[in-house]
């Protein structure tokens, strides 16, 4: 069984919920305000150690009191934290989330993610049979590197490009299986894509962006699930049908679960039939690490 290493980000999430999203000058009163680690470097390890993978996460925190906090809870879901530096440079990546009408905005301040650079994915023990996985929110020449050091060791590379931001062809082709939503995939493609576009239009257009003959480009559709084109081939999961609370996470779940997935040497159709499942758990709870559902609570609903 190969192991998941994460190179990203590690914030605390601070989320306000209220019973509607304030417009843009305007001010609305809030329910509650909560705690929860995030970011999605470190939100992929949580869903993919819980689901049983030995996980180590590559990344960058603060010396102050969310760093502190954000590594004891890292520590006791079981990820390897070997690898993440505690920097007095930079304060702990904070992002500050308002959930309402089960839908969330979301800013981000980087801090430490920042600093997260090529000396610190250069050390990492990647064999064959691993899965390197990254994501948007640290530098990506640093993403760059820790994909070349994968595939030199012969794992595979999942990049997850989120939030948006333009990519150099360089990057996009050291990635083996790329995962996004159909936004990203229609900034990255440089068209309009929306969630309600027909399942032809949106292969049409991945098929447009895939860099490689075997790579495989996989869009999350929300509630109408995922499709994938990996390489010539079309694979379609439908979504489950579940009442979503909120929706932080659930891309980063799904994310961490197929990668747990594939170290464990899942085919790909089966690694998303469950990453889709444990996606579908994660969105009927509040927060984003803490919403990772564990491999027995996948296997129930299979
Ligand atoms: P986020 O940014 O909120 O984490 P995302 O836009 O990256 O999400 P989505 O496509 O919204 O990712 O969701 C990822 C996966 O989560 C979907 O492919 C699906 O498996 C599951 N999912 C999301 N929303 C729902 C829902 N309402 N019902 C069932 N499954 C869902």
């Amino acid at each position: 069984m190969g192991r998941v290493f994460v190179a990203g980000s590690i914030n605390m999430d601070v989320v306000a919920t209220a019973d509607r999203h304030p417009r843009v000058g305007e001010t609305v009163a809030g329910r509650q305000v909560l705690y929860f680690p995030g970011g999605k470097g470190a939100n992929q390890a949580v869903a993919a150690s819980r689901l049983g993978a030995r996980t180590t996460l590559i990344g960058r925190l603060g010396r102050d009191s969310l760093g502190a906090e954000l590594k004891a809870f890292l520590g006791d879901q079981g990820i390897d934290l070997g690898y993440v530096v505690e920097t007095a440079e930079a304060h702990t990546g904070t992002a500050i989330i308002t959930v309402a009408e089960a839908d969330n905005t979301i800013v981000v301040v980087p801090g430490a993610n920042g600093l997260v650079g090529a000396d610190d994915v250069k050390v990492v023990p990647l064999l064959k049979g691993d899965v390197a996985v990254s994501q948007f929110e640290i530098p990506l020449p640093t993403i760059a590197a820790f994909f070349h050091r994968a595939r030199a060791a012969g794992a595979v590379t999942v990049l997850n490009p989120a939030p948006a931001q333009k990519m150099p062809g360089e990057l996009l082709a050291l990635v083996d299986i790329l995962v996004l939503n159909e936004t990203e995939l229609g900034f990255l493609a440089g068209v309009e894509l929306s969630e309600s576009d027909a399942a032809d239009r949106i292969i049409d257009v991945a098929r447009k962006l895939q860099a490689r003959e075997d790579q495989t480009i996989c869009v999350t559709l929300g509630k109408r699930g995922v499709l994938a084109l990996a390489g010539h081939e079309e694979i379609s999961v439908a979504g489950r049908v579940v009442k979503a609370l909120d929706t932080t996470g659930a891309g980063d779940c799904f994310v961490g679960a197929l990668a747990a997935q594939l170290a464990d040497g899942a085919p790909l159709r089966e690694a998303l039939t469950f990453a889709n499942a444990a996606a579908s758990i994660s969105v009927q709870r509040m927060g984003a690490g803490p919403s990772m559902p564990t491999g027995a609570e996948v296997a129930a609903i299979l």
